[in-house]
């Protein structure tokens, strides 16, 4: 019987094939399509308010009756208004109809309707601009307003959904599993599309919604721990000892508490037997690479190998030069892969690598190349791992067997959202900084400031330190907004002000990767003192002496995004400053910038930035990669989002292929919720 709902929608009376192609536009296929067409929103025709305590710009019910037919005032072509007069007994309210000449047709003096809108205390007397009406008899009761399309009204739409469940009857198969249905007093699958239709009251319908949002988000965190699988079987990868003691004596500082028990809990993993799979999360300059390098260290002392991929070659030269540093009095020889090598220096490195000289390389997505073969690959590092896609992450560990995977990132992200990126995954979080760190003292201002920060920024220059200036675009295009300047234009115009006497750079992402790194290193060698720049700078860079960052547009850049920029800033020990300018002017543009000068916690500027936002922007650029959702709306349904994905883990730990009859129907939800998202959409 379940085959009722896979039917066309042309089988639900009342839709005939006009009407099907209509539905088509909605995305409504099949009977069951339009059942999981939900309504936008709802009308409360339930509950009668008296005229004179209607609520304020709130839309609301209104019984009373039509004290004369409605008046046709031709105000002029194409706008004619219908007026009347009506009374609930108490108040008189005026009711206008805009162009609507069935509407007002239908009103007849004297007889008492529903009328649901806004009512407007207008001067003298209350009134109604474009209520929907409705006889007394049929509207009593919480109606459901559904997406629309031309010819096809909300009012159809709710015809058909009560049609086509008349047709499917109870054969609605609930998939969840009994006990989760059970544990979090979900209604069933049948109760909550008819309720969530036709409420018979606010209460169950919110159950009704409650119920169907755990549903979508369970099985949206199940299909992405699915795409993102690591099921936790065993490998060959299991270290015997713990050489960080050893790794501690070979270091200048001395490791933070944060870092020590990131390390133990990597090395913990690592003897387990178990391929590791954890996400290590610090705010920029928490020195996660310290601790990358530790975890290697232990790792490559048991006779392993590990890889380290970097999404851009700055950062990789960048890593490669720190662990470098790092492991420098150690054995441990560290490499360096990347695109654009001589084809004779890549050769080397690879063959060093398939002998195992090289205990810890580090590179691009060269690294995926099929000539590169490792000799026994136990550790596979990604640094800011939402930039690679999963085909690619899996490409590397394919490299050896089951290795362990850790992965380093500088977003502070709630852990609701790392499920979602990163799927099943251990977190440890480094939320302390090294000894010494001062906080990036920030300030907002106009572009009528523009002046006075560059005599603040010449101090800087002026004492021996370095800036950087970013701005959003790298080159101007016909739809550049007015007023925002490429970084190109930027730097050009910036030689003919009072900064124009420094050494100036300029970088963006259109360079060339051999022309970035010179760039870079000029900057990191204190041959250029302000750097011009788009975002390329946003991860990792490391210049310990620049102490001073202006944003240009900043109102442009997410706040998670602002934070990684001027983590560049205030990486040595002097005061370090960062300058937002922006004249946008919006109360979301003015809180977001207020949060970043109040702030340099990167955990609390993501919750700020969560609630601001959503998590669209946590996803990345494409599309932010997750499945279109029909009811759950991430934004507003985070606490759910919470219990589903504690179930999803569970149900994931116990069952990762669910097999069992009762984790079975789960499948089916997920491939159709997932329909729609291609193998590496998920990045
Ligand atoms: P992250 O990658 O987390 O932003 P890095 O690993 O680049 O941070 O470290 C930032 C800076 O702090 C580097 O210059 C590093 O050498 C230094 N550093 C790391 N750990 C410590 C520590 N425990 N004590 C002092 N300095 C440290
Ligand atoms: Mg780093």
């Amino acid at each position: 019987m379940e085959d009722v709902l896979q039917r066309p929608v042309r089988y639900v009376k009342g839709v005939g094939e006009k009407r099907a192609e209509l539905f088509e536009k909605l995305g409504v296929k099949t009977v069951g399509d339009l059942l999981t067409l939900y309504p936008r929103h709802y009308e409360d025709w339930s509950q009668i308010v008296p005229i004179a305590s209607a609520p304020m710009n709130e839309p609301c019910c209104v019984r009373a009756t039509a004290l004369s037919k409605p008046a046709e005032h031709r105000i002029r072509k194409g706008l004619t208004l219908y007026k009347f007069t009506v009374s609930d007994g108490l108040s008189g309210m005026q009711v206008t109809i805009f162009n609507n000449k069935y509407a007002a047709a239908a009103v007849k003096a004297g007889a008492e309707y529903l009328f649901f809108g806004t009512v407007e205390h207008g001067y003298s007397r209350y009134q109604m601009s474009s209520p929907s009406i409705a006889p007394v008899g049929s509207g009593n009761r919480i109606r459901p307003i559904y997406p629309q399309t031309a010819g096809l009204t909300s009012t159809a739409i709710e015809k058909a959904v009560a049609a086509a469940l008349t047709l499917v009857g109870d054969a609605i198969p609930d998939r969840l599993p009994v006990a989760i249905r059970v544990k979090h007093r979900l209604m069933s699958r049948l109760e909550a599309v008819k309720t969530i239709h036709f409420p018979p009251t606010n209460a169950q319908l919110k159950e009704a919604r409650r119920r169907l949002v755990f549903e979508e988000l369970l099985v949206l965190q199940l299909g992405l721990l699915r795409l993102k699988g690591h099921v936790r079987r065993g490998t060959p990868v299991k270290i015997e000892t713990d050489h960080t003691a050893e790794f501690c004596s070979l270091l200048p500082f001395s490791l933070t508490g944060a870092q020590t028990r990131a390390i133990a809990d990597c090395v913990r993993d690592m003897q387990s037997g178990v391929p590791m799979n954890r996400l290590v999360q610090g705010d920029v300059g928490s020195g996660k690479t310290a601790v990358a390098a530790g975890v290697a260290y232990s790792l490559i002392q048991n006779g392993w190998q590990a890889a380290m991929m970097a999404p851009t070659e700055i950062l990789a030269r960048q890593h490669y030069q720190s662990l470098s540093a790092l492991l420098k009095n150690t054995s441990v020889r560290v490499g360096l892969l990347l695109g654009s090598q001589p084809a004779k220096e890549k050769r080397e490195v690879t063959a060093l690598l398939e002998r195992g000289e090289i205990g810890l390389v580090v590179g691009t997505h060269a690294l995926l190349s099929d000539t590169v073969q490792f000799h026994n690959l136990g550790l596979v590092i990604t640094d800011e791992q939402h930039r690679f896609g999963v085909s690619q992450r899996a490409r590397l560990s394919a490299k050896g067997r089951d290795p362990h995977r850790l992965v380093m990132s500088a977003t502070p992200i709630p852990r609701t959202l790392a499920l979602m990126i990163y799927g099943d995954l251990d977190v440890s979080v480094l939320d302390e900084l090294p000894p010494g760190r001062q906080p990036v003292a920030t300030y907002a201002v106009g572009s009528d400031k523009r002046e006075r920060v560059y005599g603040y920024i010449e101090k800087f220059l002026n004492s021996g330190k370095q800036a950087y200036i970013v701005c959003p675009l790298i080159e101007e295009s016909d739809d550049t907004p007015e007023g925002l300047l490429s970084a190109q234009e930027y730097y050009e115009r910036l030689q003919q002000t009072r900064l124009g006497r420094f050494r100036i750079g300029l970088l963006h992402g259109k360079m060339k990767g051999a022309d970035k790194d010179a760039v870079m290193t000029a900057f990191q060698a204190h041959e250029i003192d302000l750097l011009v720049s788009t975002t390329v700078i946003e991860v990792g860079v490391d210049v310990p002496n620049a102490s001073v960052m202006l944003i240009e547009n900043a109102e442009r850049f997410g706040l998670a995004q602002l934070h990684q920029l001027r983590g560049r800033v205030g990486r040595g020990k002097d005061a370090a400053a960062c300058i937002l300018i922006s004249d946008g002017a919006s109360d979301e543009t003015r809180k977001r910038l207020q949060v970043m000068c109040q702030t340099n916690d990167g955990f609390r500027i993501a919750e700020e930035d969560l609630a601001l936002r959503g998590p669209g922007d946590f996803f990345g650029n494409r599309q932010h990669g997750l499945p279109a959702l029909s009811i759950a709306d991430l934004k507003g349904d985070m606490a759910l989002l919470s219990a589903a994905q504690n179930e999803a883990m569970a149900l994931y730990r116990a069952d990762p292929s669910l097999e069992t009859p009762e984790n079975r129907g789960l499948c089916g939800l997920i491939s159709s919720l997932f329909a729609s998202v291609g193998e590496d959409g998920l990045n």
